[in-house]
């Protein structure tokens, strides 16, 4: 079983569709094993996108993402990673496939509804960030 992480941006929960956006998670076959609200610190937020640190987007996408509550979520399934990314669509709207979730809610490149871990390594690291081994082993058993 491979875990990936998903975050509903703070467009999604200013526009109320953290509702939807989990149904279309739970219909894809996605086994929900951590969920939480949270508002994200500038240091949390800059910490999460580290690797994007030299992107002209960076400050604006940190500012961004401290705008307002996220919704978090651990996600697992066979090949979680690739098919969540599949079910999110690309980052720019304009580009996203239709029915996928980017497709549905987002407004732009930059605020575009949800986040999606974007490898095998990455899924564990990212859900690591968020949640504890043992939170997870409360939820899961
Ligand atoms: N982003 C942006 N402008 C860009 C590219 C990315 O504002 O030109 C933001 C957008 O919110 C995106 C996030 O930075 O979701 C992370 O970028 P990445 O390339 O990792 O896209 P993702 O993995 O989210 O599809
Ligand atoms: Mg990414």
């Amino acid at each position: 079983m491979e875990r990936t992480l998903a975050i509903c941006k703070p467009d999604a929960v200013r526009k109320n569709v953290v509702g939807e956006i989990i149904t279309m998670i739970s219909n894809a076959g996605f086994k929900i094993i951590g969920l939480k609200m949270l508002r994200l610190t500038k240091e949390q937020a800059g910490a999460f996108y580290a690797v994007h640190k030299e992107r002209p987007f960076y400050e604006e996408l940190v500012e961004f993402m401290c705008s307002g509550p996220v919704v978090v979520l651990a996600l697992e399934k066979e090949n979680a990673v690739a098919d969540y990314r599949t079910l999110i669509g690309a980052t720019d709207p304009a580009e996203a496939a239709e029915g996928t979730i980017r497709k549905r809610f987002a407004a732009s490149k930059g605020e575009n509804a949800v986040h999606g871990s974007d490898s095998v390594e990455n899924g564990k690291y990212e859900v690591a960030f968020f949640f504890s081994e043992a939170e997870i082993a409360a939820n899961v058993r």
